[in-house]
């Protein structure tokens, strides 16, 4: 029996970019209700995280009770966040006294464990990764909206989105739907900085990392933190190829449920959320 259900964010909970859908919002709830520890990881920043997951758990009626079994693993996992409720010394045991009425706050969730690039690391990476796209003529840069970039330091990885952060969610399936493009930008990249990994992710966006600084490193410190087995888990993703973001995860040996959509997931949920009730 899974206790653990972990989720790539992008195309996988969602339409890339954007909140996730009610349903889905709905079907987190009754597995976080059901006493299953959620784990989404995905490259994406902490305050993504917020708005895509977060926030709608909240709007669909999530109770800081219900948001304590959510595990927030940001940049790859690289950073983790997690939802503490007030809570005080009853003799050993720390006992939780929150109650189903507390109201929730953005600023209960605590970082764990953070590990950053260095700067060094940082410029290196953004230079390989400019000069790549600029070379094959897939720098964007007259595509971007006001105050957008391309490059974008994450913290423990820098993310390349061919057409920024902001750019409408069609134009972003349109850019490279093959992955053609990323590959040759990946490929390039690795020639004039080598000792990063590239893997691609999203619609139009490569993540730049040290190497095991994927979802390997992510999924192995949640088996740490929350003291569980590979066996426990059970990963989504829809990036499960090799050379995608999510198949290091398949690669370690986690059960993992490939998916092409948001549909895809609430299928494998509702099934699960099945059984569950039936035992
Ligand atoms: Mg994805």
């Amino acid at each position: 029996m899974k206790k653990i259900l972990s989720f790539d964010i992008d195309q996988t909970l969602n339409v890339a970019k954007t909140p996730i859908p009610d349903e889905i919002a709905d079907l987190l709830i009754s597995c976080l209700r059901a006493d299953f520890a959620i784990c989404p990881i995905s490259g994406q920043k902490f305050d993504q995280f917020l708005i895509q997951i977060v926030n709608r758990l909240v709007e669909r009626g999530a109770t800081p009770v219900d948001l304590t079994n959510l595990h927030l693993f940001v940049a790859q996992g690289t950073q983790y966040y997690k939802y503490e409720t007030p809570g005080k010394k009853l003799g050993p045991v720390e006992l939780s006294v929150t109650k189903p009425t507390d109201k929730y706050d953005e600023k209960n969730w605590k970082q764990v464990y953070s590990y950053p690039l260095t700067d060094d690391q940082v410029k290196k990476i953004a230079t390989a990764l400019e000069t790549a796209a600029k070379e094959l003529g897939f720098w964007e840069e007259d595509k971007l909206q006001k105050g957008d970039t391309i490059i974008e330091n994450r913290l423990s990885q820098v993310t390349f989105s061919a057409l920024g952060q902001n750019a409408g969610t069609k134009e972003k399936y349109a850019w490279d739907p093959d992955c053609k493009k990323r590959e040759k930008i990946v490929k390039r990249a690795k020639e004039l900085a080598p000792e990063f990994d590239y893997e691609i992710g999203g619609t139009t966006s490569i993540n730049a990392i040290t190497p095991g600084m994927n979802k390997v490193f992510g999924m192995t410190h949640l088996l740490e933190e929350l003291g569980a087995k590979k066996e426990d888990v059970l990963y989504f993703g829809d990036m499960t190829q090799p050379g995608g973001n999510d198949y290091p995860v398949k690669e370690m040996g986690i059960d993992t449920i490939t998916v092409r959509s948001h549909e895809d997931t609430a299928f494998a949920l509702r099934g699960i959320l099945g059984v569950t009730n039936n035992l």
